[in-house]
């Protein structure tokens, strides 16, 4: 959708030139969120600019959908374009209502249309319109501003948006707040999205791919998963952290790593003679238990060889169910709190799928840094 091809921007001035971004190039692709990684100054906002023809660029060439940007009218590639700026940006001056407004207003729709538009855009970002419409950007807390700065955006339903450091000055429990909002109102939306961001998990989590900037310069471009697995270089490796596998943990999800069509589980109104003769054949595994198709505990020879009569006696329950959807991190997490390192795996349903344990995820970990 978007391409740069060897994309250069050199700032001159009187003093000293200063080159910002050099010989960049990379593509991304309809409906992906791609993330702009890199420290200070490395030209991150300098190639949004770019992109939307707010500067001029010095070599090179950057299409949208195969078009050079220098063959759309400005105005047009704009209005295709939803900005969300460094700093958030509302115009102090105006309500929540007109700072949102503003594009439809240039664009000329009509005034009840662009009320309707401006009130469906604060149910979008999670704001209550009877509350939010008419206050001023100075009575709104970061988290809200910064909502407003993603409405506003998204105003006239462009295919594209840009996003400068969106979460950048936001604490980090509401951070996560609007970054899980962002992702949940993109599954939906489906926009190609360029995401700058100096905070690595950040780039993890909400990309579907990563470009990493050094000096202006592309470093590495990938997704986040083989930028964790195959860090090109030092720097790489440096901006990742030394906690880069347990970062990895948090990218994979049990559902990807489980255990599934085990035949270890019984169902509870299995005949006691038949679950004797399992736990005898499983030897040093556990058997799990499900009642109507979710798992209530487990057996194993060293809680019982024997169950009696009163099977409910000697299942031991376990002290949390693990879910497909939740990261290797979590997973983790509990097998160090509760020492219990087999799980069952359900759905959302709370149906049993599948067993996930420490063995797995560390099988499946040094199989990924051996391989890849
Ligand atoms: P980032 O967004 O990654 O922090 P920028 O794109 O803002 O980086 O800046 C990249 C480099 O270009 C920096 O060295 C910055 O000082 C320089 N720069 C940015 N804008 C201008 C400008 N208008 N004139 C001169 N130099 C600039
Ligand atoms: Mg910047």
């Amino acid at each position: 959708m978007i391409k740069y091809n060897s994309v250069t921007k050199i700032y001159n001035s009187k003093k000293s030139n200063v080159t910002a971004l050099d010989n960049v190039s990379f593509s991304v692709d309809k409906s992906s969120i791609v993330g702009l990684l890199g420290p200070s100054g490395c030209g991150k906002t300098t190639l949004l600019k770019l992109t939307n023809k707010l500067i001029k660029l010095t070599k090179g060439s950057i299409t949208i959908n195969e078009k050079d940007i220098n063959d759309y009218k400005d105005v047009e590639l704009r209005q295709n374009l939803g900005y969300v700026i460094q700093q958030v940006g509302l115009f102090p001056n105006k309500t929540v209502a007109e700072n949102i407004g503003i594009v439809p207003k240039i664009k000329k729709w009509k005034r009840y249309k662009i009320k309707q538009r401006v009130e469906e855009l604060l149910n979008l970002v999670n704001l209550e319109p009877t509350k939010f419409y008419n206050k001023y950007p100075i009575e709104l807390s970061g988290g809200q501003a910064q909502r407003v700065g993603v409405a506003r955006a998204l105003a006239v339903d462009p295919k594209i948006v840009l996003m400068d450091e969106p979460f950048g000055a936001i604490d980090p429990i509401n951070r996560i707040q609007l970054q899980d909002e962002l992702l949940k109102l993109q599954s939906n939306l489906k926009k190609t999205i360029l995401f700058v961001t100096h905070d690595i998990s950040e780039a993890l989590k909400m990309c579907d791919k990563i470009v990493i900037f050094r000096k202006g310069r592309v470093v590495q471009y990938d997704t986040p998963l083989n930028i964790l697995i195959n860090p090109i270089n030092e720097y790489v490796k440096s901006f990742l952290g030394t906690d880069r596998a347990l970062k990895l943990l948090n990218l994979i999800k049990v559902q990807n790593v489980m255990k599934k069509n085990i035949s270890n589980f019984i169902n509870i109104d299995t005949p006691t003679d038949e679950i004797n003769n399992l736990l005898r054949e499983i030897g040093d595994d556990i058997l799990f238990v499900l009642n109507q198709g979710k798992p209530i505990g487990y057996l194993s020879k060293t809680i019982t060889n024997n169950v009696s009569t009163n099977l409910y006696k000697s299942i031991k329950p376990f002290p949390v169910l693990i879910e497909e959807t939740y990261s290797l991190n979590e997973v983790m997490a509990y097998m160090l709190m509760y020492e219990n390192y087999y799980f069952p795996v359900i759905n959302s349903n709370g149906k049993f799928l599948g067993s996930i344990s420490y063995k797995n995820i560390k099988k499946f970990i040094s199989n990924i840094y051996t391989n890849g």
